[in-house]
């Protein structure tokens, strides 16, 4: 099948990027178990090498299966191109690789998952690049934080965990106007919730992890190119826009014009960086695609009445579900993310943190793991796990304070989790 846009998206979800397989016609992708390609004679090895002609090397670069995956998250979202790789926060780096050289900075939201603010605050000084930590619902904040060494602008969509939505069209204006790409985690939300691309976003990212594979198997990460940023209209971004010294001088942004950013995640970032995506990986993931919009409607479905019965629930402080009408976020629902506001959100347990560690004890069809996005639900104490390593200060910027639990309601009957909690609760605050 041909990937028109003029599919819908539960039928792309289960045909973009896949036909039968060309020698034995395999109607499902199959997993092309392979590490390397053999090159039909020497000239073919040297276009291959010269990016002169598209196609297969090693599996380090590119992978069959791995390509059906990047082709079908690219349509998903709207973009010209995919790169996969090993992990979400592969794909951070991956995004941020060809736009920063040391001395570079990258204008972030506070309200970012717990690895992510770690990794931004330390890991990437060790590459001399920098990021600003700024309120997103601050505009002028953000407008004032890009400077001339700022090289990107970084949010999620419906951020994780605190059921907070951004105005990706806001925010896209300031990165327009200061001349850098916004790119988007749109791991909580998916293609299918939020198209990041159709309000201003130049790249989108992803941990598959989470609801594109949507069963817990396996990590991995893409970053989807819109293929809409003028590479070469300032000198700021010289990887995609002057010669390329390992590729004989080639400008990738001259040669491969709106595919420029995703080739030179191939050619130089997967080549050198090695966060290769493996084809089992994007097996499970592809499987895991072709349910997506059927299962995120009915993770919306359960997360709204779930969050409707905690907010009425005596022994709750409060819910951060976006989708509820007491929600600050509820009326960005329409604009971004229409179809639903996801099935992340955190509650506040009276009784603060012993009351919080008592329910993820006592819950019984709910597992306590550090996941989201499976079709089990999940809950976890943010404070004392995933943002462990942040100050009070910066837990409370990205919602995840002492007393709060972080849930991913998962695609179970409703009631069944509803008892579950109602019965943990009874434990936790006795
Ligand atoms: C999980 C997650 C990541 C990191 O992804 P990994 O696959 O665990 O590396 C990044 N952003 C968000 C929003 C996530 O939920």
């Amino acid at each position: 099948m041909t990937d028109a846009p003029a599919h819908g998206f539960d039928t792309l979800q289960i045909h973009a990027g896949a036909r039968p397989d060309p020698a034995t016609g395999a109607r499902q992708t199959p997993i092309y178990q392979t590490t390397a390609y053999v090159f039909r004679d020497a000239d073919h090895a040297a276009a291959l090498f010269n990016l002169q002609e598209v196609g297969f090397i090693y599996s380090r670069l590119t992978n069959p299966t791995v390509a059906v995956l990047q082709e079908r998250i690219a349509t998903l979202e709207g973009g010209v191109g995919a790169v996969c790789c090993s992990s979400g926060h592969a794909a951070q780096i991956m995004a941020l690789f060809p736009l920063m050289m040391p001395g570079n900075n990258v204008v972030v939201s506070t309200r970012l998952y717990g690895g992510t603010v770690t990794q931004f605050t330390h890991t990437i000084k060790r590459f001399g690049w920098n990021a600003k930590f700024v309120d997103f619902d601050d505009l002028d904040a953000v407008k004032a934080a890009c400077d001339d060494q700022t090289r990107a602008v970084f949010c999620e969509a419906i951020a994780n965990p605190g059921g907070y939505i951004t105005d990706l069209d806001a925010i896209s204006a300031i990165a327009d106007e200061a001349g850098v790409p916004l790119i988007v985690d749109n791991t909580s939300a998916t293609p299918y919730l939020c198209r990041p691309i159709e309000h201003g976003a130049t790249l989108v990212v992803h941990s598959t992890t989470k609801y594109l594979t949507g069963n817990g198997t396996v990590t991995g990460g893409c970053v989807v190119d819109s293929g809409k940023f003028d590479w070469s209209a300032s000198d700021k971004f010289p990887s995609l826009s002057a010669p390329e010294p390992a590729y004989h001088g080639l400008k990738f942004h001259e040669t491969f014009g709106a595919l420029a950013f995703t080739f030179h995640g191939i050619a130089i970032g997967l080549r050198d960086l090695g966060m290769t995506m493996t084809p089992q990986a994007a097996h499970y993931t592809l499987m895991g695609t072709e349910t997506l919009s059927l299962r995120m409607d009915r993770h919306v479905e359960n997360a709204m009445k779930i969050a409707e019965w905690l907010e009425n629930d005596p022994r709750i402080d409060y819910v951060t579900y976006a989708g509820l009408k007491s929600s600050p976020y509820n009326k960005r629902v329409e604009k971004i993310c229409p179809r639903g506001a996801g099935g992340l959100f955190t509650f506040a347990v009276k009784g603060g943190y012993e009351a919080c560690v008592k329910l993820v004890n006592s819950l019984e069809i709910f597992s306590h793991v550090a996941n989201l996005g499976d079709t089990r639900s999940l809950i976890i104490h943010s404070a004392s796990t995933t943002h462990r390593q942040l100050t009070e200060e910066q837990q409370i910027a990205a919602g995840a304070a002492p007393e709060v639990v972080r849930v991913s309601i998962g695609t179970e009957n409703a009631d069944d989790l509803i008892a579950d909690l109602d019965q943990a609760l009874a434990k936790a605050t006795a």
